[in-house]
């Protein structure tokens, strides 16, 4: 899936995720979400994340290749370990585990899945596969833009009411 499609994914499950559980901080949940929906992406050197990093993002892809490790349930242990473990907001870390999952859920719907379970090397994906900008992913895009859109009234409605008049 392209970058485009992973931030809005990852902004759709946020928005989910705090609608869900009111406890958590939808300033902290929402942004973080946005950025782990990029960062397993850190393993292409195209990808958004990647050329921001390119040096990282060469390194990651010699040592585990494309669509590997940052593709992978141990990836999520990982960064939730460092999260949950160093990081004073545990919001945060939540909004990034949220982005990261979303990533792999999306990419696990296009035709080469992911390597979930790496280092096993067999890759994952859901039973409905789609290519990487083909006409199916615009559409999932369209429609999670529009319910990002009609969340996001909800939630900030809620959160700062406006008064009229
Ligand atoms: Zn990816």
């Amino acid at each position: 899936m392209t970058g485009k499609t992973h931030i809005v994914g990852g902004l759709a499950a946020a928005l989910i995720s705090v609608q869900y559980e009111p406890t958590l901080d939808p300033f902290l949940v929402l942004p973080f979400a946005t950025l782990g929906s990029l960062l397993p992406d850190i393993c292409h050197s195209g990808s958004k994340i990647g050329r921001k990093l390119p040096v990282l993002a060469r390194l990651i892809r010699i040592f585990f290749g494309h669509r590997t490790m940052t593709h992978s349930l141990l990836f999520l242990i990982i960064i939730g370990y460092l999260g949950y473990r160093f990081v004073p907001y545990s919001d945060l870390t939540t909004g990034l585990m949220i982005g990261i999952i979303s990533h792999l859920i999306l990419d696990a719907a296009t035709k080469q899945g992911i390597k979930l379970l790496f280092p096993l090397s067999m890759s994952i994906k859901l039973p409905i596969t789609t290519h990487t900008g083909s006409r199916t992913e615009k559409l999932i895009r369209h429609l999670l833009s529009l319910y990002i859109i009609v969340q996001s009234l909800f939630l900030f409605h809620h959160l700062l009411p406006i008064t009229v008049g």
